[in-house]
């Protein structure tokens, strides 16, 4: 089969490599649409030399139709338009015993510690496997990834009918995350980001506000467009450093901070507002029983993933298609590639 894969940094070739074989607990699965994120551009800048072996094919976003199905699966067929769960837990660690699969300390995912899916053809155990619903295009469902790291974000944050959110960064995940807050009834939602293409269609797709803090002071911003009281819950998908402790000046006493971006880097910020206003700071990381959800919403068209899809390419422009995303060309959001 035609598979994508990363030689070395920024190195990208189409190679013919062997099909993977399934054992009688998988499918395999002919991918249809794949999705590139951030973490495929880690795998692609060699920043993940700890887990990715080099060839190494890239990819966990995606869609596809199953092909062939192994000896112990009775309740998936071949023709199933299908999406999987990228998260491949142990199952007997202690978070895995707690029914906390996402935060697995032996966590392996799609495309960074197993083959992913930027390649004709994928194995995947078919626990992992959903079947999309009726309706749902290929092409939408190979979105529902993203869309459901949105949904465990919003569900961490607790948000409830009325009230005001601020999210931080517009990126796909930040634009998701956008819109589940909507949908889950906050009476406001605030966008930030420095990217002035993504504010703009931050608004389209559901923010009632927006704010460049290139341009604009963010805390003294939030506290206009809230009349002085500040947002119920901040959801950080920027990754950047200097951010935590603006939440945590826009925060009303009681709220609650949900952190989905990676930032890498020491955090300065002031203790004082978490005491003072008992604030709550959480992380969130991918999503645990998130995907038949998400799934239910985008049918319903309650999540909509295609403004967010900017690019469609075939696989063999993958070179292009990474290049755009690690320059930030073309106003680029989600590129999906088709093996
Ligand atoms: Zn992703
Ligand atoms: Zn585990």
């Amino acid at each position: 089969m035609r598979a994508l894969r990363v030689h070395q940094p920024k190195l990208i070739r189409i190679d013919e490599i062997e099909e993977p074989q399934i054992k009688g607990d998988e499918v395999l699965i002919k991918v249809r649409y794949a999705g590139i994120c951030g973490t495929d551009l880690h795998v692609y800048r060699g920043a993940m030399k700890d887990r990715v072996k080099y060839p190494a094919i890239p990819g966990h976003e995606f869609s596809g139709v199953i092909v062939k199905v192994g000896s112990e699966v009775d309740w998936l067929s071949e023709g199933d338009e299908v999406v999987a769960n990228p998260v491949h837990p142990c199952g007997r660690c202690t978070a895995c015993l707690a029914g906390r699969p996402n935060i697995c300390v032996n966590f392996k995912i799609l495309g960074v510690d197993i083959p992913g899916v930027f390649a004709e053809y994928v194995k995947v155990r078919s626990n992992n496997v959903y079947k999309i619903p009726k309706g749902l295009s290929l092409r939408n469902a190979a979105l529902v990834e993203p869309f459901a790291v949105a949904v465990h974000s919003c569900r961490k944050a607790r948000i409830e009918s009325g009230d005001t959110v601020l999210i931080i960064g517009q990126g796909p995940i930040g634009l998701c995350t956008t819109q589940v807050a909507s949908h889950y009834g906050a009476y406001k939602v605030v966008t930030s980001d420095v990217v002035e293409s993504r504010l703009k269609l931050s608004k389209v797709i559901g923010a009632d506000e927006v704010v460049n803090p290139l341009e604009v002071n963010m805390v003294k911003a939030v506290e206009e467009l809230t009349g002085g009281v500040g947002v119920d819950k901040v959801i950080e998908t920027s990754g950047s450093p200097q951010v935590l402790d603006q939440a945590l000046r826009v925060l009303k006493p009681g709220g609650r901070v949900v952190l989905v971006g990676l930032c890498f880097e020491d955090v300065k910020l002031h203790s004082y507002p978490i005491v003072y206003k008992e604030a709550e700071i959480v992380g969130s990381r991918v999503y645990v029983d998130e995907f038949p959800r998400t799934l239910n919403l985008i049918s319903r068209g309650y999540l909509k993933p295609e403004p967010l899809i900017t690019h469609e390419m075939p696989l063999s422009d993958g070179d292009r298609a990474f290049r755009i995303l690690e320059d930030r060309l073309e106003d680029a959001i989600k590129i999906l590639l088709r093996p």
